[in-house]
């Protein structure tokens, strides 16, 4: 249990005020509303440590948590809101982009992607940037109780080719914050970056 009694250390406006620290760090990332908050308190056994639903367009801050080992749990806003301006836009993807390439103790990202529909444009751009940094991305199809068992097996096969084709070390599997499905399989991919 990695994610287990995580603690909240800090909250920052922007990558660049993330304090430095030589403890490894696993970011998380996703579209807004793909699940990442309620996947976080899942993974946490918490049920408030990730606020979930945020007010849509609203400032969002990257929030740090600590996980008992000392390693880093970095929640990054949740992208893809259509009314924040282009500007802004731009400016934060290079703030993310940034933040994604150089950040020499980030040793992986998961990417939380709604199992009905994964790998948007802005997802497979998280992965194109993260990608060339030869670092790990495990992806969590969430939501995945709102799926049959045949559409399940079907969507995780339909992701896993599609990730094929994309250029990065991409591992992929099914979540569900509603029925606590998949969290061994996320502590051990996550805890084999952090101890490998
Ligand atoms: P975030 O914006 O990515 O942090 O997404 P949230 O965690 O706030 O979740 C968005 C919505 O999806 C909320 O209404 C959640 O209750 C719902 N949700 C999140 N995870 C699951 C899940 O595993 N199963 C189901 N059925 N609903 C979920």
């Amino acid at each position: 249990n990695l994610f287990r009694h995580a603690a909240f250390e800090i909250s920052v406006a922007s990558p660049d005020g993330l304090p430095f620290s030589p403890a490894p760090e696993v970011a998380f990332a996703g579209r807004s509303n793909a699940g990442k908050s309620s996947a976080i308190n899942t993974l946490a056994g918490h049920t408030r440590l990730a606020y979930v639903s945020k007010t849509p367009g609203r400032t969002q801050l990257i929030n740090l948590f600590r996980l008992k080992n000392g390693a880093a749990l970095v929640d990054l806003p949740g992208y893809g809101y259509a009314e924040v301006p282009a500007a802004v836009r731009r400016q934060w993807q290079g703030l993310l982009e940034h933040y994604l390439t150089r950040r020499e103790n980030l040793v992986g990202l998961v990417l939380i992607m709604d199992a009905r529909r994964p790998f948007t444009d802005l997802d497979r751009k998280m992965v194109a940037w993260f990608g060339t940094t030869g670092k790990p991305i495990h992806c969590l199809l969430t939501k995945a109780d709102k799926l049959t068992n045949q559409e399940q097996i079907k969507v995780l096969r339909d992701a896993k080719a599609e990730a094929a084709s994309l250029v990065g070390n991409i591992t992929l599997q099914l979540f569900s914050s509603l029925k606590k499905k998949g969290i061994e399989e996320v502590e051990k991919i996550v805890g084999g970056w952090l101890n490998p």
